[in-house]
C-alpha cells in the first residue's frame, strides 16, 4: 500500500510538473510571438513612411539581420528583398500574406521551415502606390524552444522529482501508518480515519459473526469428541490417502496408538497386510469388513467409503469387540459337541442291554442286573438333560423374579433334600449360621446349595463330612460349603466350573455326576452379581465361598 500511495503521489506531481511546464511554456510562447508581432507590424509601418519617401535606397540602406523586407509590385514581381539577391526573386503574388494586402490593404502569415523548428512570421501592406511592402522575420518554434532549454528542464524535473520522491515517500509513511496500527481485534475503538469507519464496522460484524460460527464448530467437536471418546467401539476417520483425522481413545488402545497419531497414515501405525487390504477395497468397492486378533481379544472392522457429490472423502473405520461373541460361539459349538456326546454314551449302553434282552442273550438271573443298568443310565440322562435344561435357562437369562428370600432355610432344604445320599455314603452334613435375609431367586439360591452339597458329598470319604455354614456382614451374604473329601488338584481348579469338565471322568460319572453341577453353580451366581472362592487340598476337603449381595 505504501509502494502505491508513493507512486500515485510521483505520477501525480509528474503529471501536474508537466502540465504547468507546458503550460507554462505555451502562454510564455504565445506572449512573446505577441509581443514579436506588434513589434513587426510598427517595424513594418516605419519602413513604409521611408520606402515611400526614399524609394529603394531606403531599403539599399537596411543592414538588419533580424528584419527581411520585401518590396512587391502590384503584379507579383519584387521590386527589392533585403534578403535574397536578384536571381532567387520569384514572382510573389500567389503568398498568401501578399495575395490578402492586394486584396484588403494587409496580410499576413505564417510559414515554417521543413524540419519545423523555424517559423518565419510574415506581414504585409499595400502602399499608397498599390505595391506592397513585406516584412518578415524567422523564429524558433516552441520544439526548438523546448530542445534549446532541455538541460535546465531536465535539471528542473529531476530537482522536482527528487522532492517529490522524499515528500512522497514521508507522505505515503504519514498515511499508511496509522493504518497499520488499527486494533483489528478491536475495531470499533479504532479512530484513524473517518473514511474506514465503514469498513471497521464491517470487519467488527464479520468477527463477530467468525468468532459465532468459531464457538459453535468448538461446541460440535467438543461434542464429537466427547461422544467419540465415551464409545465403547473404536473409530477412526481417514482421509481418503489413509492419513488419520481423528481416532477415539478405544481405537488408541486397540491398536497400541497415543494422541500423536493424527496426521500419520493408519498403516503406519498398525501394519498388517489384511487391514490394508481391507482398506484398499472399501477405497475401490465402497465397504469391506475383516476379523482381527489384538492382545487376545477378537475384533470385528468395518471399513466404509465417504463420499460427498461423487468425490471420494476419505474411510471411517468402525471396531467392535466381538470376542464374547466369538467365545460364545465356540462355547456354544463345544457345548453342543459335548451334549451329542454325553446324550450318546448312556444312550448306547441301553441300546446295547436292550439287545442283549431282545435276543435271549441275557440269562434270566442276569436280567434284574441289566435291568438296573437300563434304568441307571436312563436316569443319567434325565439328570443330564435336567442340568442342560437349567443352563440354557441361565444362558438365556430370563427376567427371573427376585424376592426377600433366608439363604439359611434354603441351604437346611438343600441339606435335608441330600440326606439320604449322604446316609449312602455315610457322609454327615451340618447346616450353621444365622438366617441371612437376601434379594434373590429362591430357586437359583437353591441350585447353588444343592450343587455344591451334592458335590461335597459325592467327593466326600466314607464317614466324611460336609459343613454348609450361613453368614452375612453390611453388604452380602456368605454361603460355605466345606468337605473333608478328596479335595481337587491345583492344576483342576481353574477349569472345573467348565462345562462337562471333571477331573475323574469315570468317579463323576460312578457317582452320577453330568460334569454339569458347577457351571448352573457359576450361572446362577452371576445372576445374582456374586462372587465364588475356592480352597482346595488334594485328599484332605475343598472349601467353596458363595457370596451374594444382600
Ligand atoms: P460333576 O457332575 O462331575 O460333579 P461338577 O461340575 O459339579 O460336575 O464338578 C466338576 C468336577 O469338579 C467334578 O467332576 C469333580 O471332579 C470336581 N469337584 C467338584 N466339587 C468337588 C469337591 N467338593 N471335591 C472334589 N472335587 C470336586
Amino acid at each position: 500500500m505504501t509502494k502505491k500511495i508513493f507512486k500515485s503521489i510521483i505520477l501525480v506531481a509528474g503529471t501536474i510538473l508537466m502540465a504547468s511546464m507546458i503550460i507554462i511554456m505555451g502562454c510564455l510562447y504565445d506572449y512573446f510571438e505577441g509581443v514579436r508581432e506588434r513589434g513587426l507590424k510598427d517595424q513594418l509601418g516605419l519602413a513604409m513612411a521611408a520606402v515611400e519617401d526614399e524609394g529603394t535606397r531606403y531599403l539599399e540602406n537596411i543592414k538588419s539581420n533580424s528584419y527581411r523586407l520585401t518590396w512587391i509590385a502590384d503584379d507579383g514581381k519584387v521590386l527589392y528583398d533585403t534578403a535574397a539577391d536578384e536571381a532567387k526573386r520569384e514572382n510573389h503574388l500567389e503568398r498568401a500574406e501578399v495575395k490578402s494586402a492586394l486584396e484588403t490593404g494587409e496580410g499576413q502569415s505564417n510559414r515554417y521551415s521543413d524540419t519545423l523548428l523555424e517559423k518565419t512570421m510574415y506581414y504585409a501592406k499595400r502602399m499608397k502606390d498599390g505595391s506592397v511592402l513585406r516584412i518578415s522575420t524567422s523564429s524558433a518554434t516552441v520544439g526548438l524552444l523546448v530542445l534549446g532549454m532541455l538541460q535546465p528542464i531536465l535539471i528542473v524535473v529531476a530537482l522536482a522529482l527528487i522532492m517529490s520522491g522524499i515528500l512522497a515517500g514521508r507522505l505515503s509513511k504519514r498515511i499508511v501508518k496509522p493504518l497499520n496500527e488499527l486494533d483489528l481485534d478491536n475495531p470499533l475503538e479504532n479512530d484513524a480515519y473517518e473514511e474506514i469507519s465503514p469498513l471497521l464496522g464491517r470487519i467488527n460484524k464479520q468477527k463477530q459473526e467468525i468468532q459465532a460460527q468459531l464457538k459453535e464448530l468448538q461446541k460440535r467437536e467438543a461434542e464429537f469428541a466427547q461422544i467419540t471418546a465415551c464409545m465403547k467401539e473404536g473409530l477412526v476417520l481417514m482421509d481418503k490417502r489413509g492419513r488419520i483425522l481423528s481416532i477415539n481413545p478405544a481405537a488408541d488402545k486397540i491398536f497400541a496408538s497415543d494422541r500423536e497419531a493424527v496426521g500419520r497414515n493408519f498403516l503406519s501405525i498398525y501394519r498388517d497386510h489384511e487391514m490394508s487390504s481391507c482398506i484398499k477395497k472399501a477405497l475401490e468397492c465402497g465397504y469391506d469388513e475383516i476379523q482381527q486378533s489384538r492382545f487376545g481379544r477378537e475384533y470385528q472392522c468395518h471399513v466404509s467409503r465417504i463420499e460427498s457429490d461423487g468425490d471420494v472423502l476419505g474411510m471411517v473405520l468402525l471396531i467392535f469387540d466381538v470376542t464374547e461373541k466369538v467365545q460364545a460361539e465356540q462355547n456354544r459349538r463345544e457345548f453342543t459337541a459335548n451334549v451329542s456326546h454325553e446324550l450318546k454314551t448312556p444312550l448306547q449302553g441301553i441300546i446295547g442291554s436292550a439287545e442283549l434282552i431282545e435276543n435271549g442273550m441275557v440269562k434270566q438271573e442276569d436280567l434284574p442286573r441289566f435291568m438296573g443298568h437300563i434304568r441307571k443310565e436312563a436316569m443319567r440322562l434325565v439328570a443330564l438333560v435336567e442340568d442342560i435344561i437349567r443352563l440354557s435357562r441361565l444362558d438365556e437369562k430370563p427376567d427371573l423374579v427376585k424376592e426377600q428370600v433366608d439363604l439359611l432355610e434354603i441351604a437346611r432344604e438343600a441339606a435335608e433334600n441330600l440326606k439320604g445320599i449322604a446316609n449312602d455314603k455315610h457322609v454327615r452334613i451340618q447346616v450353621k449360621g444365622e438366617p441371612v435375609t437376601l434379594f434373590g431367586v429362591g430357586e437359583l439360591l437353591y441350585e447353588i446349595a444343592y450343587n455344591l452339597c451334592d458335590n461335597a458329598i459325592k467327593y466326600n470319604v466314607d464317614g466324611g463330612s460336609v459343613e454348609l455354614s450361613v453368614a452375612k456382614d453390611e453388604q452380602t451374604a456368605v454361603l460355605t460349603v466345606t468337605d473333608t473329601g478328596i479335595g481337587i488338584p491345583k492344576e483342576h481348579m481353574d477349569r472345573i466350573f467348565e462345562r462337562f469338565y471333571r477331573v475323574d471322568k469315570s468317579h463323576s460319572k460312578e457317582s452320577g455326576g453330568t460334569g454339569l453341577g458347577l457351571s448352573i453353580v457359576k450361572g446362577a451366581v452371576a445372576c445374582h452379581r456374586g462372587t465364588i472362592n475356592m480352597k482346595s487340598t488334594e485328599n484332605s476337603g475343598t472349601t467353596i465361598e458363595v457370596t451374594l449381595p444382600l
